[in-house]
């Protein structure tokens, strides 16, 4: 998760166990507009082998938080992933004990950038294994999912009003954000953006301390460089995907020019 950043620094910010795991959250967002309710991002999933899970040792648990928090699936009426990463659409669909895949989510339209699908589709040997076609491909033959194009978004980046994608490539080419802003009648806007793996937990603030898995690490130091031109003059709420302590934050800059977050309590 630290690229070529030395154990001896991280580990002070986030300690690793016994075999040099650190714990990570796989946080979805729920958007409700008035009109639609939105998903961001969907986790792992129930799909891993017995093996995978021994090694992550990631707690299948979606659905039971949705249920805590009042939502039915039914409800939702659009899912958003960032990218096609297992990690981030694993509940677009259910694997049974039949073996039968479903979407989770029977009402929604689904949206993924179509570059992710071609990328996933190569089945490269750098990273295969982060493609699972089950969490996407029963969605696209179903014509519920909605592939996103680049030309697409640059003419309309609206899903609907208030929320919208924009490009972060780097950690993949087409990795989206999701910038969310509400417009209350008389009160203050506010903006969040769900930055996905661009800044994958509050750790990761420093432009230079890109992670491993990142396909061109050198266009995400950029990237965080764009991203922040904005997020910190502007005051937005950073969400981010793997923080399970820090899921929500606005960013600053320290003394040392260096951004540094102040957590949000949700
Ligand atoms: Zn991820």
């Amino acid at each position: 998760m630290f690229g070529v950043v030395p154990k001896t620094m991280w580990s002070k910010r986030t300690p690793a166990d016994d075999q040099n795991r650190i714990l990570l959250g796989l946080n979805s967002v729920v958007v409700r507009t008035g009109r639609h309710t939105v998903l961001i991002e969907t986790g792992i999933g129930n799909k891993q082998t017995a093996k995978m899970r021994e090694i992550h040792q990631n707690t299948p648990q979606l659905p039971a938080s949705l249920a805590a928090a009042g939502v039915r699936p039914e409800e939702i009426d659009v899912v958003l992933n960032t990218h096609l990463h297992f990690d981030h659409c694993g509940w677009n669909t259910t694997l049974h004990p039949d073996g039968s895949v479903t979407p989770t989510f029977p009402n929604a339209r689904y949206f993924a950038h179509a570059g992710e699908v071609a990328h996933g589709r190569l089945q490269l040997d750098r990273d295969r294994v982060s493609y699972l076609s089950p969490n996407y491909d029963p969605l696209i033959e179903s014509g519920q999912m909605t592939l996103l194009t680049t030309e697409g978004i640059r003419a309309d980046p609206e899903i609907f009003p208030g929320i919208s994608v924009e490009e972060f490539p780097g950690h993949t080419a087409q990795m989206l954000g999701i910038h969310i802003e509400s417009r209350p009648h008389g009160g203050a806007s506010e903006h969040a953006c769900y930055i996905g793996d661009l800044i994958p937990t509050a750790h990761h603030l420093d432009p230079t301390w890109v992670i491993g898995y990142d396909l061109d690490p050198v266009r995400c130091i950029a990237e965080r460089k764009r991203f922040y031109q904005r997020a910190i003059p502007e005051q937005w709420i950073v969400l981010f995907t793997h923080d399970h302590h820090t899921p929500a934050a606005r960013v600053s800059l320290n003394d040392k020019g260096k951004p540094v977050a102040s957590a949000l309590s949700l």
